[in-house]
């Protein structure tokens, strides 16, 4: 599903450039009479021109076409045709110059609304304004070997612009988050995903083997919001996790499109004490974040600015619990009440793009959206 709508907005976006371009050069590539191949000339007839994009545009849309050279489709040379190949022949006969990436900057600018997006080296630069702060999106490829598909990068990209500003939005003030993240596909290091400052690491291999564990980015993003903090100020230095696995869940890309159906919330019988649980968290934030107090504000701000040690914690609870409607409970008292609760026991799984047990009883990521409205 993903894919074909990717495919669909790429070739959309391709037919009004198409459409609306004059300049579209005609490069003509002369055939040797004995190759079998020419990259780009998917008609055969020793150039490579609009009628070749037209008929990859085709192939992409899901006509079947029999009278074509497919290996002269695959512009990036992966072994399957996607939207990349599309791009990159694009990009060939618009001239605009291959560069250290491969990969047509238009592509990303396509799928990314308002964000500028150049190419510098190996860092594909994304810029752009939301809610009026300025934020840059630096996706580093120097060690990128192509297992990472563009089109997740181009989902990728997306996470980005939608998730960080929003975390950011909520938290910077409190942690003096970075507006400027790299994040960077490489194919060594740690095998899964990593953040430090505002460096980001994704292994190049990690998508290919799951290809929607996108929001382990979400996640990694969070521990750049978090922007640092230490265990000796916290209960339990999984807190560091639990926020940022609490963050995953509350804004994961396209309402959990990608999340829902590989990466749960567990239940109580697996998480049963408060500093085990990520949906003890969640069941905080969505009970008691109102317009006037936000507790998991409170919760990053005891946690993160070392405010007090984690020998005196249970006075951190109250400061947590400080403005809401827990003012007067003990941490031992709130916990209580969220066992007996049935959020602590409902299926956070759902198959892709439909709610679970939980999202439908408590619509947990529209009520965050609202209180951003106010
Ligand atoms: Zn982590």
């Amino acid at each position: 599903m993903k894919c074909k709508t990717f495919l669909r907005r790429a070739a959309s976006a391709l037919l009004s450039c198409l459409l609306g371009c004059s300049c579209m050069a005609v490069q003509p590539v002369f055939a040797d009479e004995t190759a079998l191949s020419i990259r780009g000339d998917l008609n055969r007839d020793g150039l490579v021109n609009a009628a070749d994009l037209s008929l990859l545009e085709q192939i992409l849309l899901g006509r079947e076409r029999n009278d074509m050279d497919a290996s002269a489709a695959d512009w990036d040379g992966n072994g399957s045709l996607t939207a990349a190949d599309a791009w990159g022949l694009q990009g060939f006969l618009l001239g605009i110059p291959e560069n250290s990436t491969g990969l047509n900057p238009k592509m990303f600018a396509a799928a990314l609304d308002g964000i500028d997006v150049r190419i510098e080296g190996d860092d594909i630069l994304q810029t752009g304004t939301v809610n009026g702060q300025d934020y840059t999106m630096t996706l580093n490829l120097s060690k990128w070997e192509k297992n990472t598909t563009p089109e997740q990068l181009v989902t990728l990209s997306r996470l980005f612009w939608q998730c960080y500003p929003r975390m950011y939005a909520r938290y910077a003030d409190l942690s003096e988050a970075p507006s400027a993240v790299t994040l960077a596909i490489e194919n060594e290091g740690y095998e899964v995903a990593g953040a430090s400052g505002n460096f980001v690491h994704l292994h190049d291999t990690w998508l290919k083997r799951y290809p929607n564990d996108f929001d382990c980015i979400t996640h990694e993003l969070a521990h750049v919001i978090q922007n640092g903090w230490y265990g000796e100020y916290l209960e339990d230095s999984g807190f560091i996790e639990r926020f940022a696995d609490c963050s995953r869940y509350e804004y994961a890309l396209d309402s959990g499109r990608y999340n829902d159906g590989g990466w749960t919330l567990q239940t109580i019988a697996d998480e049963s004490t408060r500093s085990t649980s990520v949906r003890f968290l969640v069941w905080l934030d969505y009970n008691y974040t109102d317009a006037d107090t936000d507790i998991l504000r409170n919760y990053l701000d005891v946690c993160r600015n070392s405010k007090i040690s984690s020998d005196q914690w249970e006075r951190a609870w109250n400061e947590i619990f400080a403005g809401t409607k827990l003012a007067d409970r003990t941490i031992d008292e709130v916990w209580a009440m969220f066992a007996a609760s049935d959020f602590a026991n409902l299926s956070s799984h759902s198959s892709s793009g439909s709610g679970s047990e939980l999202l439908n009883r408590y619509p947990i990521r529209e009520k965050i959206l609202s209180l951003e409205q106010q």
